[in-house]
C-alpha cells in the first residue's frame, strides 16, 4: 500500500482527488462535514481539461451518460439577440468534450465510483496538527484521522487553510448570480445541445443544458451593492431576476417566465495564495483558489489539481512527503493563478466594462485562442516529470 491520505471536504475537487489517489494506489479516505453528500441545484460546466483526466480515471462514460454535450452551435449574442461569434468549446486538436453536467449528478458520479467504506460523512473538521512522521486532522464529533499527508478541499471558506497562510478575507466583484435549472419540456424549443450567451450592460445571461438535456441550467448575471455572505443557495426572487432581464431578446423572458425558484450566489474570490503547503498538509480546489465563474474552470482547475496531486505522490515515499507536495504546489500555483487572474479580466469583458461590449475581430480570436490553450493543457505529463525529479 502506498501512502495514506486524508482529504478533508467531499466536493466535487476532494471526491475526484479521491478518485486519483486511489487509482494511483494510494490508501485514502474522505471526511465530510454534511451529514449526506450532495449539492445545490444548479449546473456545472465541464472542459476538455478536465475530462481528459476523468477519462484516465474510468469516468469518461458516466460523464457521457449524466452530462449533456455542447456542441458547435454554441454562441455569444448581444442583449438584444444579435449574434456576436461563437463559443470555443473544442480544445487545439479538435477534440470536443465540453459538457453541461447537474452538480448533483457530478458529485455523485464521483462518489459512486469510490470502494464503500471512503467517505465518512457528519466529520466537520476543526483542528489540525503534524509532527515529522504524520498528520492529524481533529473533528468536531469528538473523531480524528492520521495519515501521512492530509488535503484540505474543504472550499472558499476552509477551516484547515489557516495551518498553511493567515487567515485573509475573500473579494466581493459586484455582482450577484441568480441560477437555476427548468425542465426542458416547459421549453421544448431551447437547444439542448449548446451554451449559449447574452451580453448587455452591466449584465449577462448564460444557458447550457445538463442531465443528458432534460434539464436547461440558466444564470443570470447582475450587479449588486451590497456584499452578502458567499452562499452558493440562498433564494433569490424570480420577480426580481425576470425584471432585471426586462427588454433583452425576447426568448430569455419566456425562460424566465417559467422560473418558480431560483438560488442567488454572490461573486467572490480570493487573491493568489503566495503558498499552498505545509509539512504534510496541502491545499487543493477552491481552499487553495477559489475563483469567479467567468472562465467556467474552478470545477476543472480542481480536478486538475487532484490528478497532478496523485501522481507526483504516487512515486513517493513517506520520506519525501514534504518536498512532493511542495512539487505539486508549485505546479499548480502558476497555472491557477493565471485562470484565476483570467476569470477576473474576461467577466469585465463579458460585463462590458470595455469599449464597444469587447467584442472586437481581434479580441473574439484571441479569447477563442485562451480557450483552446486551457483547455488542451495535460496537466500529467509535467507531473510525471517533477515525480521523476523527486526520485
Ligand atoms: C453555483 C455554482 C456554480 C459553479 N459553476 C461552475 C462551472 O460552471 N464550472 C466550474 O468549473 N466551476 C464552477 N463552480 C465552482 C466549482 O463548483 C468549485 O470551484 C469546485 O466545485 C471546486 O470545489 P471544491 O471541491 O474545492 O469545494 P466545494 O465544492 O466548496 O466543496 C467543499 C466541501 O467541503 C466540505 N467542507 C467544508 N468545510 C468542511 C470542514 N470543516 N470539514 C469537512 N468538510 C468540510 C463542504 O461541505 C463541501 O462538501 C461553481 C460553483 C458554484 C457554487
Amino acid at each position: 500500500m502506498g501512502l495514506s491520505v486524508v482529504v478533508v471536504g467531499g466536493g466535487i475537487g476532494g471526491l475526484f482527488a479521491a478518485n486519483a489517489l486511489i487509482a494511483h494506489g494510494l490508501d485514502v479516505a474522505v471526511f465530510e462535514q454534511a451529514p449526506a453528500l450532495g449539492e445545490v441545484g444548479a449546473g456545472v460546466f465541464l472542459t476538455p481539461n478536465s475530462v481528459r483526466q476523468l477519462k484516465r480515471v474510468g469516468l469518461e462514460p458516466a460523464v457521457e451518460k449524466y452530462g449533456a454535450r455542447v456542441g458547435t452551435g454554441s454562441h455569444y449574442f448581444r442583449h438584444d439577440g444579435a449574434p456576436i461569434a461563437p463559443v470555443q468549446v473544442m480544445d487545439a486538436a479538435g477534440w470536443n468534450a465540453t459538457f453541461g453536467m447537474h452538480r448533483a449528478d457530478l458529485v455523485e458520479l464521483l462518489a459512486t465510483a469510490l470502494p464503500d467504506g471512503v467517505v465518512h460523512t457528519g466529520h466537520r473538521a476543526v483542528g489540525f496538527e503534524q509532527t515529522e512522521d504524520k498528520a492529524k486532522v481533529v473533528f468536531a464529533n469528538g473523531a480524528s484521522a492520521e495519515a501521512d499527508v492530509v488535503v484540505a478541499a474543504d472550499g472558499i471558506h476552509s477551516e484547515i487553510r489557516q495551518f498553511v497562510v493567515p487567515p485573509s478575507r475573500p473579494v466581493f466583484h459586484g455582482s450577484v448570480a441568480y441560477r437555476g435549472v427548468l425542465p426542458h419540456r416547459l421549453i421544448p424549443d431551447w437547444p439542448a445541445d449548446r451554451w449559449l450567451m447574452w451580453l448587455g450592460k452591466s449584465k449577462h445571461f448564460l444557458t447550457f443544458p445538463v442531465r443528458a438535456g432534460e434539464l436547461i441550467n440558466y444564470v443570470g448575471f447582475v450587479p449588486a451593492d451590497a456584499e452578502m455572505k458567499e452562499s452558493w443557495s440562498a433564494p433569490g426572487d424570480p420577480d426580481v431576476l425576470r425584471a432585471e432581464f426586462e427588454g433583452w431578446e425576447g426568448r430569455i423572458g419566456n425562460l424566465l417566465s417559467k422560473v418558480q425558484n431560483t438560488f442567488r450566489w454572490a461573486l467572490y474570490d480570493r487573491e493568489p495564495l503566495p503558498v499552498w503547503t505545509k509539512g504534510r498538509l496541502t491545499l487543493l480546489g477552491d481552499a487553495a483558489h477559489p475563483m469567479l465563474p467567468h472562465l467556467g474552470q474552478g470545477a476543472n482547475q480542481s480536478i486538475e489539481d487532484g490528478m497532478a496531486l496523485a501522481t507526483i505522490l504516487a512515486g513517493t515515499d513517506r520520506a519525501k512527503v514534504s518536498p512532493a507536495l511542495h512539487a505539486y504546489d508549485r505546479l499548480r500555483r502558476e497555472r491557477v493563478a493565471a485562470v484565476q487572474r483570467g476569470a477576473r479580466e474576461n467577466g469585465m469583458r463579458l460585463d462590458s466594462h470595455y469599449a464597444d461590449l469587447g467584442v472586437r475581430d481581434d479580441e473574439i480570436r484571441a479569447h477563442a485562442e485562451f480557450r483552446k490553450k486551457l483547455y488542451s493543457h495535460d496537466v500529467v505529463p509535467e507531473a510525471q516529470a517533477l515525480a521523476m525529479s523527486l526520485v
